[in-house]
């Protein structure tokens, strides 16, 4: 049966609310899906909950698929598990803790590795047994200092989080490598553009952690990814291909010469006051390595990547210097530095400054500048190494000939290798064939839900609204009776509507008494993908008009065909 808008639950607003900073939570406020209840706290309407549900379906069947099981752990969590692994204390005030009638703690679960863990040292023995993937789909809690967004980053939120344990390292990675496909095939299914971005790359050895993120311009990471190969790196670990130059024995003409740049300290007052192009400027930061003082050189538009170059120098702690710092380094004030005079300091220089044959430096002196510098001739350079963070348009360091793009995202999903940290922790240990104990290898693996229907909305809308992928949309088809006084075309939506439900489409039905205009704007600020459009001039002709909301495009189908016409387009969605 097709449901009706009049027997349903949609209230929608027309005006945007004030408290809504990005677009999925306004559109998701507006289209009448969620409403708060308290700061990152909501109710999901049951339009909202339907979307829900549809991305969990997905989750379950394709979790299930991969020979995960199913189960559900409490949301209450004693804090005695917490302290066998330190992380009653550690995880701080994101854990909403507190006490029952008989003055135990508890703590609401904002992620479950140690139940899991405790469950599994309880009940698993043997080898035999392993390797287990455990997964709910469950309800958390994180205290988050700042939360916003709808449900992009609540407090109370929907998760899937996914548990394994294997004997060994090698079968730790190919579960692993498994719930890689698993989330490939989950947001694939989804309707939605993402990428695996790799998020570190740990002890273990290999990429031990990959952030699914769906790409959109809202998002809250900046990411790095190849227009040919599907290579994806947040913009601070991102590499480059290193393409070499012939950099060497290139020297300016002209000599050194001091001048004078009143105030004038970014790279941009520079270059303005001095009437040339930014990358003509040799850029000269001091940083803090373990609380030693480097220098590190890069091309004036060119910007660290730090994450890099903690790597280089092999450094726990990096830090910029304060200003206090610099000027004590350089005896001048921030804004003045240069590598000329500063030898005793260790220099490192980004690759591309090796080929700077006619710079600009700061003086290390208030208010100057030096011009026609060149690197080699006059400072030395310790180390030449590829050090600046990646932009628009370099190679891939993957693939042959890919360029990179810049964009961003929004982290959906995570896949993580644990090791041994919690079993080594909780003492979840088993017999291995040989009858020696062994720790679990465990990985862990989340999905947030309602940031995924989120994302989508970032990802998939337009000014009047919501455009949902066929897979997760709350309905399938949207029909609008334009005069809903007519007995013929209330009828005709009747039929017409149990029609598709009968080919397998979820049907609601705009039965409103409203004005055309009206069911048009929230028709489209629903987002529902097919519009099937019910007119009586059309009607009289044996022809109702079917839209589709992604592309507007509008097509009159005969009455009887409705039915085949979406058939054959969801078979290959707009
Ligand atoms: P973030 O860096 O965004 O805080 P996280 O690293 O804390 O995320 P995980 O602990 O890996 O996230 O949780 C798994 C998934 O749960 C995330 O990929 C995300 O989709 C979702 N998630 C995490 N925190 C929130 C939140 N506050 N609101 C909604 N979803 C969330
Ligand atoms: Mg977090």
């Amino acid at each position: 049966m097709p449901s009706y808008i009049t027997r349903y639950f949609i209230p929608t607003l027309r005006n945007d609310p004030v408290e809504a900073e990005v677009i999925s939570h306004r559109l998701m406020l507006r289209a009448g899906m969620i409403r708060k209840v308290a700061a990152g706290i909501y109710n999901y309407l049951p339009l909202g909950l339907k979307v829900i549900r549809k991305i969990e379906n997905i989750v379950r069947e394709e979790m299930n698929r991969a020979g995960s099981l199913e189960l559900l752990m409490p949301a209450v969590l004693p804090s005695e598990l917490w302290k066998e692994t330190k992380r009653w204390d550690y995880y701080g005030k994101e854990l909403l803790r507190f006490k029952d009638r008989h003055d135990r703690e508890f703590c609401f679960g904002p992620t479950h590795e140690e139940v899991i863990t405790d469950l599994v040292r309880n009940e698993v023995r043997s080898y035999r047994a392993l390797p287990l993937i455990f997964y709910q789909i469950q309800t958390k809690f994180r205290d988050e200092i700042r939360p916003r967004f709808g449900l992009m980053r609540g407090r109370e939120f929907i998760m899937k989080d996914a548990y394994s344990f294997d004997q060994t390292v090698e079968g730790a990675r190919k579960t692993y490598d498994i719930m890689y496909e698993t989330y490939t095939r989950i947001f694939t299914r989804c309707g939605l553009n993402f990428r695996a971005v790799e998020a570190d790359t740990g002890a273990i050895g290999g990429s031990s952690s990959h952030e699914f993120s769906v790409l959109a311009d809202s998002g809250e990471d900046g990411l790095v990814i190849c227009r040919k190969c599907q290579y994806a790196a947040n913009i601070e670990q991102a590499e480059k291909r290193e393409i070499k130059k012939g950099f060497e024995g290139k020297t300016s003409e002209k000599p050194i010469e001091k001048i004078s740049t009143p105030g004038k300290k970014t790279v941009s007052e520079v270059a303005a006051f001095l009437n040339i192009p930014p990358q003509k400027i040799i850029k000269t930061l001091i940083y803090l390595a373990d609380q030693k003082p480097v220098t590190v050189l890069l091309r004036g538009d060119f910007e660290l990547n730090e994450v890099k170059f903690k790597k280089v120098l092999n450094a726990n702690e990096l830090l910029l210097a304060s200003a206090k710092i610099v000027e004590e380094v350089t005896r001048a004030p921030g804004g003045f530095a240069g590598p000329i005079g500063l030898s005793f300091l260790k220099i490192y220089a980004d690759e591309e400054v090796r080929g700077m044959d006619d710079g600009v430096v700061g003086g290390n002196e208030k208010d100057i500048h030096f011009l026609h510098v060149t690197p080699d001739r006059d400072f030395k350079v310790d180390q030449y190494l590829p050090l600046r963070k990646v932009v628009e348009g370099d190679s891939c360091p993957r693939c042959e000939e890919g360029t990179l793009g810049l964009t961003r995202g929004i982290e959906v999903g995570h896949v993580f290798m644990l090791g041994t940290k919690y079993s080594e922790a909780m003492s979840a240990k088993f017999l291995n064939p040989e009858g020696k104990e062994e720790n679990m290898v465990m990985g862990c693996f989340g999905i947030g839900i309602g940031r995924t229907a989120a994302a989508s909305i970032e990802q998939n809308h337009d000014e009047k609204g919501m455009i949902w992928p066929v897979q997760i949309a709350p309905f399938h088809v949207l029909i609008l009776p334009l005069n809903s006084k007519s007995a013929q075309i209330v009828q005709m939506a009747d039929q017409i509507g149990a029609e598709l439900e009968k080919s397998g489409f979820e049907v609601l039905i705009d039965d409103r008494n409203d004005r055309p205009g009206v069911k048009f704007n929230d028709a489209d600020l629903i987002g529902i993908p097919y519009q099937v459009i019910l007119g009586e001039k059309n009607l009289a002709e044996g022809l109702v008009e079917v839209k589709i909301r992604k592309t507007g495009e509008n097509q009159k189908v005969p009455l009887g065909e409705v039915p085949a016409f979406l058939k054959e387009h969801t078979s290959h969605p707009a």
